[in-house]
């Protein structure tokens, strides 16, 4: 079912949310709702977290695509555990539509986190798909990517779609 993306403003936004401590059918309801968000979102996606979808829980999902095939995984209770380098890049995100601004991100991180299972794994990111974990891991600390930037002022107002790559 596709949920609503509530917008900044929201004090869900602004909330830390709390961890997953046990995965009920709840979770595997609320993971594949985000899913279905995702995908019917009009502007291509590449991640979604649940504070976006009004849940203060750590579940975040992030698509990985190489040129032979696309993958949404979920990861619950997410967390960086190491990281390499750093980049500057524009980011945007669906709760702040048509907003971008650039924020320095690490180019490379290493991740644990828990399958839809429960169980634990590691995973290793890098270039946007390390940019996309770290918005999404800030939607659950009630950060969003404005806060991030070095000069707030530059942030500004794009109405033409896909101008940029495109956060969520
Ligand atoms: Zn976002």
């Amino acid at each position: 079912m596709v949920r609503e993306i509530i917008n900044s403003g929201n004090p869900i936004l602004r909330t830390v949310s709390k961890e997953v401590s046990r995965i009920t059918p709840e979770i595997h309801i609320l993971i594949k709702d985000m899913i279905d968000t995702l995908k019917a979102s009009p502007i291509k996606g590449v991640g979604l977290a649940a504070p976006q979808v009004g849940v203060n829980l750590r579940v975040v999902i992030i698509l990985l695509k190489d040129t032979k095939s696309e993958n949404i995984i979920p990861l619950i209770n997410p967390q960086i555990v190491s990281f390499r380098g750093e980049e500057e890049e524009y980011e945007g995100c669906l709760c702040l539509p048509r907003l971008y601004g650039k924020v320095k991100r690490h180019q490379e991180v290493k991740l644990k986190a828990l399958n839809e299972k429960g169980e634990p794994f590691v995973m290793d990111l890098k270039g946007l798909s390390a940019r996309v974990i770290q918005h999404e891991i800030d939607h659950l600390d009630g950060i969003l990517f404005m806060d991030r930037m070095e000069d707030p002022t530059q942030l500004y107002y794009e109405d033409l779609p896909n101008l940029f790559p495109t956060y969520k």
